[in-house]
């Protein structure tokens, strides 16, 4: 019997409010490839209409750290300064891709670079704003933060933009359609 086929680790990240989510989801209902999501652990709070163990594992800062602590986490940060904590379990990764899943990432740039450290064949996508003003309509018009947190998120975009560079690919999102179109033909180039 042949082995079965290693799966493949895909990484997404760009700011809060670049499109990741929106076109993470319009990507897996029509998936180019045995795709399925990593569910990562966070200590924020849900938004309106978010799902535990959907959208994440919602944990305390104790259950968190408690978690750390035992080494569960193939990534974990402090995303915002003086913010909340966000990490990528071991679980979630390692069974997939030894199943030959295609594991979709949504994570950060320091989670990323810890991440390639583990895995250098990963392939990563950075999604960008058109511009910054636009990126800042988007979190205002997505109505889920305060403005301590659009702050936080803003600072946090100029911070991460400069890593664009350091993704193998790089999907500007300025029309939904023609960004989704991109990320398909990326990934379709990854099927062989
Ligand atoms: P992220 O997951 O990167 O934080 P979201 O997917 O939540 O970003 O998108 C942020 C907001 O921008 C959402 O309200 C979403 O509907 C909207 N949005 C995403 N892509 C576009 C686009 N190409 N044009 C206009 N609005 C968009
Ligand atoms: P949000 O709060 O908008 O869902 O996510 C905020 C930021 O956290 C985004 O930049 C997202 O990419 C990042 N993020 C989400 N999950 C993880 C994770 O597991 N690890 C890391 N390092 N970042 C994450």
């Amino acid at each position: 019997m042949p082995a079965p086929a290693a799966g493949k680790l895909i990484i997404i990240s760009g700011p809060s409010g670049a499109g990741k989510s929106t076109l993470v989801r319009r990507l897996f209902a029509d998936p180019p490839g045995p795709l399925e999501t990593s569910i990562s652990a966070t200590t924020r709070a849900p938004r309106q209409g978010e799902v535990e163990g959907v959208d994440y594992y919602f944990l305390t800062p104790d259950e968190f750290a408690r978690r750390r602590a035992a080494g569960e986490f193939l990534e974990c940060f402090e995303v915002y300064e003086g913010g909340h904590w966000y990490g990528t379990l071991q679980s979630e990764v390692a069974p997939r891709l030894a199943a030959g899943k295609w594991v979709v990432l949504e994570i950060d740039v320091q989670g990323t670079l810890a991440v390639l450290e583990r895995y250098p064949d990963a392939v990563t996508i950075f999604v960008q704003p058109e511009s910054m003003a636009e990126l800042e309509r988007r979190l205002r018009a997505r109505g889920t933060e305060a403005e301590s947190s659009i702050q936080r998120r803003l600072e946090g975009a100029r911070r991460e933009l400069p890593f664009a560079p350091r993704y193998r690919y790089q999907v500007t999102n300025t029309e939904l359609d023609q960004a989704l179109r991109d990320l398909r033909t990326i990934l379709a180039g990854q099927a062989n």
